[in-house]
């Protein structure tokens, strides 16, 4: 007994230690050894029971079954197995041996396989096995507490394109990034799962108000948008977010899972970078307003689409530069559709191709109608719509739009939005290279509302910034505006990048921006969308020189002058 490695006592049936061998008081760290101590004060509080049924087992029937003790040990808390058994002495007394085998390795192992089975191993996020118990669990609390919970399904646009791209070492750092961030933006009560590829899901318990769900997502969004620095490469992803919430769209976890994972698809096709709740009526059918969308197939076949466009002015001059083709619809007998809200519809039914296609090469032909007229080279401005960037026919319209017009490439402006940039940088770099192959420039619209990472304007190839109205509008009281109106004028200075301003309607913001070197403005004080029929009388009256009694008036009462028709 004294030779062995195992633990050894014998104790009496109240489980007194009549012996323990040096190893045990080794283990122990009993420098007064163990007699008088009880198997029990060894034990931790979580086996007492076990311990209890041991003994009652082993004075019943001579030995009781293995059982797992935690032993108060001099290092640690150890896992040893122990098994009792009873004998008689020479005395004639009945005693009792334990005899307790070191587990702890064991026991070790067993929780690391256990941990291998429920979890990620490159994550180390729980895996689909252990979101489905979570997801179960959830769903057992909501139904006790009546507190109901949401789950997110969330895909990283654009990871498949650095997988791909920088190889399967750099896809996995960026993915323990990602995981990492997810993490801190969502609570400790919530789950963070990863399930796929580039897929995680999130329960996140009490989150179902709308405004509750906006916020969460609105993080979880936000905080994949931020660069990543991997290994050396700055790399951009955003992210597609579904919610489903129990039990309104789900009893169980299969369906809300699903129904989860159909909303994310719909952010998916919806343009990316955003986050759909589910909704029955709309998944699965085409989304929006329905009657709206029925007419816009309609009005495509009877041409009820047609094209404005508004003059970009050089700002010192005031003389017409280029012009920003709007796209119009007028719906006969009810009047005019606003594009903010024909445009997403198109943008998420498709139609917006076809519309786009139209548009850029309606213009081009436009545009040297008007070049005949004021005999002097001018450029449009088109606006393009994230889907129509990518769709892959893309940069063919391009070349057809150009040869078709027989417009030079550097006559010819794009107008896309930072979000465009953002959601597929790597693919959406590729496109530019192309573009800007042709001689054709980028100008981005809206500049400073969408996605506020500066690196990509050293990144992709722009030649002009389009201010957004809304930090026009409240020139030049706005001090805010105004400061956000010098950082963008002077950033573009430095970059040499030219500015275009949108939305000048008075003469203190046009004075604000001359002060400031702004080069071109666009906006209704010097001119509002017009049909082309107005921009040729436009063109030809700019054409006939010296307006001298126009001018005089326009000195004398600052503001008043009308926008050439
Ligand atoms: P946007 O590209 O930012 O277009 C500028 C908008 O500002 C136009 O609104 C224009 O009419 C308006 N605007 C210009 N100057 C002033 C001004 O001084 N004051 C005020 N209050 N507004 C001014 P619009 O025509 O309603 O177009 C709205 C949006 O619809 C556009 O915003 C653009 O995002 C989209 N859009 C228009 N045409 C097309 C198109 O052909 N293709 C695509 N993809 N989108 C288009
Ligand atoms: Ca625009
Ligand atoms: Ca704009």
């Amino acid at each position: 007994m004294e030779a062995a490695g195992d633990m050894v006592v014998s104790l009496n049936y109240q489980g007194d230690i009549l012996y323990a061998s040096q190893r045990t008081i080794d283990l122990i760290n009993a420098e007064r050894g163990l007699i008088g101590s009880t198997l029990s004060e060894l034990v931790c509080a979580a086996q007492q029971d076990a311990l209890q049924k041991a003994l009652a087992d082993a004075s019943a029937t001579r030995h009781s079954d293995r059982v797992k003790l935690r032993i108060k040990t001099r290092d640690a808390l150890l896992w040893f197995e122990f098994q009792l058994s009873a004998y008689t002495t020479p005395s004639d007394t009945v005693e009792l041996l334990a005899v307790g085998r070191d587990m702890s390795s064991t026991h070790a192992t067993e929780a690391r396989l256990r941990h291998i089975a429920t979890h990620d191993t490159l994550t180390g996020l729980p895996n689909r096995a252990l979101l489905s118990d979570r997801l179960r669990m959830a769903i057992a609390q909501a139904r006790r507490s009546g507190q109901g919970f949401s789950v997110a399904t969330l895909d990283l646009d654009g990871f498949k394109k650095v997988n791909d791209g920088l190889g399967h070492p750099i896809g996995d750092a960026l993915l323990r990034v990602a995981s990492a961030r997810l993490i801190k933006a969502l609570r400790n009560s919530d789950t963070l799962a990863r399930i796929g590829g580039d897929e995680f899901v999130a329960i996140m318990p009490g989150a179902v108000s709308s405004a509750d769900i906006k916020l969460v997502s609105g993080r979880l969004m936000s905080t994949m948008q931020a660069p990543f620095e991997v290994q050396g490469h700055t790399l951009y992803l955003s992210a597609s977010v579904g919610v489903a919430v129990y039990p309104e769209h789900g009893e169980d976890e299969i369906e809300l899972l699903a129904h989860a994972d159909a909303a994310m698809y719909r952010a998916k096709e919806t343009g990316k970078a955003c986050c759909v709740v589910y909704n029955s009526v709309q998944i699965g059918q085409p989304e929006h307003d329905l009657s709206l969308e029925a007419a816009m197939f309609q009005a495509v076949t009877n041409g009820e689409f047609f094209l404005d466009y508004q003059p970009i002015v050089d700002a010192r001059t005031r003389q017409i530069q280029g012009f920003e083709t709007l796209m119009r619809w007028l719906r006969p007998g009810l009047g005019m559709v606003p594009p903010s809200r024909f445009i997403p519809v198109a943008e998420a039914n498709g139609l917006i191709n076809l519309l786009g296609a139209w548009a850029l090469k309606a213009s081009c032909v436009q545009l040297k109608s008007f070049e005949e007229v004021a005999k002097r080279p001018l450029y449009i401005s088109v606006n393009v719509s994230p889907r129509q960037f990518r769709q892959a026919q893309f940069l063919d319209l391009l070349d057809q739009a150009i040869a078709f017009s027989g417009i030079a490439g550097d006559q010819l402006v794009l107008e896309i939005t930072e979000g465009t940039l953002m959601t597929d940088p790597l693919q959406a770099e590729a496109i530019l290279h192309q573009i800007v192959a042709r001689k054709v420039r980028i100008s981005i619209d809206d500049f400073g509302t969408g996605y506020s990472s500066l690196a990509y304007l050293k990144r992709f190839p722009i030649a002009i910034l389009k201010i957004d109205r809304a930090f026009i509008k409240d020139l030049p009281a706005s001090e805010k505006d105004a400061a956000i109106c010098n950082t963008i004028m002077s950033l573009a200075h430095h970059l040499h990048l030219t500015v275009v301003a949108e939305g000048v309607e008075t003469e203190p913001q046009l004075q604000f921006l001359l002060d400031r070197r702004c080069s071109y403005i666009q906006g209704y004080l010097t001119g509002k969308p017009m049909s082309p029929h107005s921009v040729l009388a436009a063109l030809a009256e700019a054409g006939i020189p010296a307006q001298p009694v126009r001018a005089a008036w326009d000195e004398a009462v600052p503001g008043s002058s009308q926008p050439t028709r």
